[in-house]
This record gives C-alpha cells, structure tokens and sequence, in this order.
C-alpha cells in the first residue's frame, strides 16, 4: 500500500499526528527531498529505506513503489505542505492504478497556511473579500489563458503565488498591467515555519526591490491584495451578539 502524506510547511511538529504515525511505520519511504525537512525522516522507523524524489523520474518513484508492494511493504510518500496543492499526486495515483496499488492521501498543512500564520493574518476579511485564489505564474507548466495573473487579479480576492519566486519582477509587471494600484499590499514569505524563514509587507511597487535585497527568488509564497492591510474590515456575523446561529442565542441588549 502506498501513503501520500502531506509532510506540512517545513516545521516538524506541524505534520499531522496520522502522517507521524504513518512514516513511523513505513519501510519504504520517497519524499520530496527539496522542500520537505529531513528531520521529519528522524521518526521513519530503523532500517527503513529512503529516497529523495528530486533525483527520481515519474517512472523510477513508481518502480520503486512497484517494487516494495511486491515485497509487501509500506510505502509512504512525503510530500510537501499539502499533497493535493501542485503535488503532482494524480499522475502518480493514476500509474499505482493501472498496477492494481492500493493508496490512500493524508492532507497537510499547505504553506499558504503556514505564510499566513507567519504574517498573523486571515485572508478572508469580511468587507474586504471571501477569496482566496492560490496560482501561480506560468513556468513550464502552462496556465490557462483565462486564469492569467491579470485576469485572476481583476476579481479583488486575496491571491497567494506559488512556484513564482523566481519571477518577482514579471509577476509585479503582470498586476500592474492588471490596473493593481502600485500602492497594493504585497507580502512575501520565504520558508514559512523554517527556522530561517523570512516574511515581510510591501506595496506592489517595491516587491522585486525587497525580495532581491532579503535574497529571495525561491521557496516563497507571494501574496497580494487588500486584506493584508488587516484593517478597514467589517466584523463577522457568527460572533456578533445581535445574531441567532444554530448554537447561540442573540442577545436581547447587545
Ligand atoms: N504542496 C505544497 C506546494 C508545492 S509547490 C503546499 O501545499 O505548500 C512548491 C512551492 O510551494 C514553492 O515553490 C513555494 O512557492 C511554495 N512553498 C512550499 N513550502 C513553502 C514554505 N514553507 N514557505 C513558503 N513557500 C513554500
């Protein structure tokens, strides 16, 4: 059987108890060996057998797990953040299919929540916007044309880059022919719940500037809109004293 499991963020206390509890079993594990922390590999069990997928091809990581099934062991896949979040988990589940493989997922923590737990922010402020759209630039990977930073950026929801780091200059260039306000607050969290992560807020303008000079152009979330200003929001309808829910009462003389 093969365990896709979301190792979390970066922070080893951060993966869940049930992902813990699965590579301390394991006897064969592949994780993804350029974001994943290796301490997480402290809890694999003695003897285990461990490879690191950023050396590996698509077809050698299904060998591998091929190979281990024949030999009735356990296999699990560490994967960062959340699995389900460019982890490229499908094209693997659909080759474990075609050999008859049983798997099962467990999520994680995506870095998106760890970037906002670094900043101390919610990125769905009421008045603001209910959004948030996770994309990316285009890289190799093609985006579709209708989800292209400047038509995702009209919408207004807070939007969080992935896999953009590298290309800071271009995505600023992109907002701004979007008609974003060079004034937009922009945050930037690099290794979210590492120990040397590196976080910080700027407008759209001074983005490419601040991300060279903290020496950033990889392993960074990029995140922009009006939300991260925390501020000028209404409060939420659940906690407002004058307001039935399914569990409380409203108060007579809030
Ligand atoms: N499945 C992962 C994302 C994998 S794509 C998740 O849910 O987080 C890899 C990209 O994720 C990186 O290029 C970077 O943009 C982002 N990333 C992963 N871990 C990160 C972290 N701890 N801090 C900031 N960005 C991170």
């Amino acid at each position: 059987m093969v365990h896709f499991v979301g190792a979390g963020p970066g922070a080893v206390d951060l993966i869940t108890i049930r992902g813990q509890k699965l590579i301390a079993e394991a006897d064969v594990i592949i994780y993804a060996g350029s974001l994943v922390n290796p301490k997480l590999l402290d809890y694999a069990k003695e003897g285990a057998q461990i490879y690191d997928s950023a050396k590996l091809t698509l077809e050698e990581v299904i060998a591998i797990m091929k190979e281990a099934e024949e030999q009735g062991f356990d296999v699990v896949r560490l994967h960062t953040g959340d699995p389900s979040i460019y982890g490229a988990i499908r094209e693997q589940m659909d080759e474990l299919d075609k050999l008859g493989i049983a798997y099962d997922v467990t999520p994680g923590v995506s870095s998106f929540c760890g970037a906002a737990a670094a900043l101390e922010i919610e990125y769905t402020l009421p008045g603001i916007t209910q959004s948030v759209i996770i994309s990316r630039m285009e890289g190799r990977t093609k985006v579709p044309e209708k989800e292209s930073v400047e038509n995702l950026a009209s919408i207004g929801a807070t939007m969080v880059f992935f896999l953009s780091a590298g290309d800071i200059k271009g995505l600023k260039e992109k907002l701004l022919n979007a008609g974003r306000d060079p004034k937009t607050l922009c945050a930037v969290v690099y290794k979210a719940t590492w120990d040397d992560e590196k976080k910080f807020i700027c407008t759209l303008d001074d983005l490419p500037d601040m991300a060279s000079e903290h020496g950033i152009n990889k392993t960074a979330l990029i995140i922009v809109g009006d939300a991260l200003s925390q501020a000028g929001y209404e409060k939420s309808r659940l906690y407002a004293a004058d307001f039935d829910t399914e569990f409380r009462k409203a108060k007579e003389n809030p």
